[in-house]
Parts: structure tokens; C-alpha cells; sequence
């Protein structure tokens, strides 16, 4: 069994496909309404899972028609219901997506219960830490709880995974980058966290770095069409991304993750990692939205044979 454990957000997503975005005060109406769930815990645990990975998720919704719609979309994907927190203190988290016929999207989010996520709730469910192979995080819920699992993880032995999504802790609290195993920025958290311009694999490089020298074990940038790489442990690792007819790339970053994770767990090298980590985040590409277009594991097997590109470790 592949065991891993994600802490992180769950928000219902309002996706209005509109014909141009809105200027400030401007009210665009003609849109159609796409529900879907959505948050970046929520898409990563679903993206390993449906890579065949046994996964348990915590994360906080509110007591609401839309937490439960969430909660049972969550058990639909196979994930554990008793690991899916409810809260008074706030609303399920929401976000409001307008995109325009060029896919190109304006995103605003109400965190809600997600930010109420505390490290005495998690910590109630600390068996699931303690159960897993990797832990992987993100940065939607409160930093001080993604602190105390990355400390309950490493002091259990536990590989650890930081997705740092969306950017908005800046710079990483020092100690927080030492507890990290594997650091996930794409080019533009790259470049914020480590204050460069990142306009190609050298800088991404070159960030990575500097990451590595502030004390986080490995970091794995990944870098669109171009795939990703991987600095940690004196070397530097590249693996090609694939080539798929891009659509639409929400939830890229997210299937990468959630395969990162489900290969770790499996034993894998990380250039195997990698290599189907980006088959993953490829694939993702190919359809719209996010938690759709997170693929199964039969495509992603299925991208590797036709490419000619099989791991040989893990999976
Ligand atoms: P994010 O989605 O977080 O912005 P990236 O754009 O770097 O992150 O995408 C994450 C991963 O998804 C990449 O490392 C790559 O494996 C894959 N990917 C993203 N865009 C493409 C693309 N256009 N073609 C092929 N693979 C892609």
C-alpha cells in the first residue's frame, strides 16, 4: 500500500465562463455556471488517489449545504469521511473563477473554514502522520498548522512534501524550509520565494539552490511544458515534460504533486518521480477545470507506453 496522508484546504469553486473578464465595476452577464470542488489539498489528495495511492485527508469545511455537497464528493473519490472536519467558526471556503474564452481566468477566495484549520484538530488526528509513508502540504491553510505536521512528520521519520501554493507566505519562516524533504514551487513561487527573476531551467536551478544551501532537502521546480528539475543531495536532476495538447493547465501543479507524493511513496527513484509526475501534470492539461481533469492512473500508464518512458523503480 502507497500511504499517504494530505493536510490542506477544501473550497467549493464558482467557475462563470464569461465572454471578457470584468473591468473594476463592470458587470459581464451571459456567463454559464460550472460547480466544482476544488482547493489545492483537496485536488492534490484526489490526484493521489486516483493514481492508486491509499489516502487520508484532513481538512475543515464549514456546516453548510456546500460542506456537505464537498463531503460527499470527497467519500465519492474514496477518501475517508471521518478525516473530513466540520466548523461553526466559518463558512466551507469558496472561490469565485471568471474565465474568459481564451482560458485566461480572474480568481478571488473567501478561505472560510480553511483558515480555521488548527493544530488541535489536526493533532486529533495525529495517527494519520504517524500512518503515512510521505506527508504533502500546501500553504491554504494556517501556517502555524503546516509547521506542526511538518515537525510531527519529521520527527516520526516521515518523508514530507510542501507544495508552496499560493505564495502568500513570503519568505518561508527558516525553520519551516529545514523541516522540508521535497519543496514544489513552479517558476513564479520559485522566484518569489528566493526574490530572483526565474526565466528558464538555469535560474529555476539556481533557485533551487539557494532553497537547498536555507535548509530544505530537495527542491523540485517544476517549469510548465519543459517538465521539471530537481536540486538536492549535491546534484541536479532534469526530467522533459510531455507533450500534450494543452487546453487548459488549472490543476497542472496539482496532479504533479498528488503523483510526487504517490511515487515517494512507493519507493521510486526521483527521476522516476519525476517522469510521472509530469506524465500526470500533462495530462492534466488536456481537459478543463481542475478535480476533472485530474487523471487516472490507466492514462497516465497509458502516456508513458505510448512516449516510450516506463519508471523502473516504485509504481
Ligand atoms: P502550476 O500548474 O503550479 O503553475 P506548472 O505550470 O509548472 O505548475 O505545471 C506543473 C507540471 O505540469 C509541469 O511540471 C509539467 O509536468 C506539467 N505541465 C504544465 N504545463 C504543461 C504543458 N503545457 N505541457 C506539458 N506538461 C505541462
Amino acid at each position: 500500500m502507497l500511504r499517504v496522508a494530505v493536510i490542506g484546504s477544501t473550497n467549493l469553486d464558482f467557475t462563470v465562463a464569461v465572454p471578457h473578464l470584468p473591468r473594476v465595476g463592470e458587470t459581464v452577464s451571459g456567463g454559464t455556471l460550472a460547480i466544482s470542488p476544488g482547493g489545492k489539498g483537496a485536488n492534490q489528495a484526489v490526484a493521489a488517489r486516483r493514481l492508486g495511492a491509499d489516502v487520508r485527508f484532513v481538512t475543515l469545511l464549514g456546516v453548510d449545504a456546500m460542506g456537505d455537497r464537498l463531503a460527499e464528493s470527497l467519500a465519492a473519490e474514496g477518501l475517508p469521511v471521518d478525516l473530513v472536519l466540520r466548523t461553526e467558526a466559518a463558512a466551507t471556503g469558496v472561490a469565485l473563477i471568471a474565465l474568459d474564452p481564451d482560458g485566461r481566468n480572474q480568481i478571488t477566495v473567501a478561505p472560510g473554514a480553511n483558515h480555521c484549520l488548527t493544530i488541535g484538530q489536526v493533532a486529533s488526528h495525529a495517527d494519520v502522520i504517524e500512518w503515512a509513508d510521505v506527508v504533502l502540504l500546501q500553504l491554504e491553510t494556517p501556517i502555524e498548522t503546516v509547521r506542526w505536521v511538518l515537525q510531527e512528520a519529521r520527527r516520526r521519520g516521515k518523508t514530507t512534501i510542501l507544495n508552496p501554493a499560493p505564495a502568500r507566505v513570503l519568505p518561508l519562516p527558516p525553520d519551516l524550509l529545514t523541516l522540508v524533504d521535497y519543496l514544489t514551487p513552479n517558476e513564479i513561487e520559485a522566484g518569489l520565494l528566493t526574490g530572483r527573476d526565474i526565466d528558464g531551467p538555469t535560474a529555476a536551478a539556481a533557485a533551487g539552490e539557494t532553497l537547498v544551501a536555507a535548509g530544505v532537502g530537495n527542491v523540485a521546480v517544476t517549469v510548465g511544458a519543459g517538465g521539471a528539475l530537481c536540486v538536492g543531495g549535491g546534484r541536479c536532476i532534469r526530467v522533459a515534460g510531455f507533450p500534450v495538447l494543452a487546453v487548459d493547465t488549472v490543476g497542472a501543479g496539482d496532479a504533479f504533486n498528488g503523483a510526487l507524493a504517490t511515487l515517494l511513496a512507493a519507493g521510486a527513484s526521483i527521476e522516476d518521480a519525476l517522469l510521472v509526475a509530469n506524465a500526470a501534470g500533462g495530462l492534466a492539461c488536456t481537459r478543463r477545470g481542475a478535480v476533472e481533469a485530474l487523471p487516472r492512473r490507466e492514462e497516465v500508464t497509458g502516456l508513458l507506453q505510448r512516449e516510450g518512458r516506463w519508471p523502473t523503480t516504485g509504481w
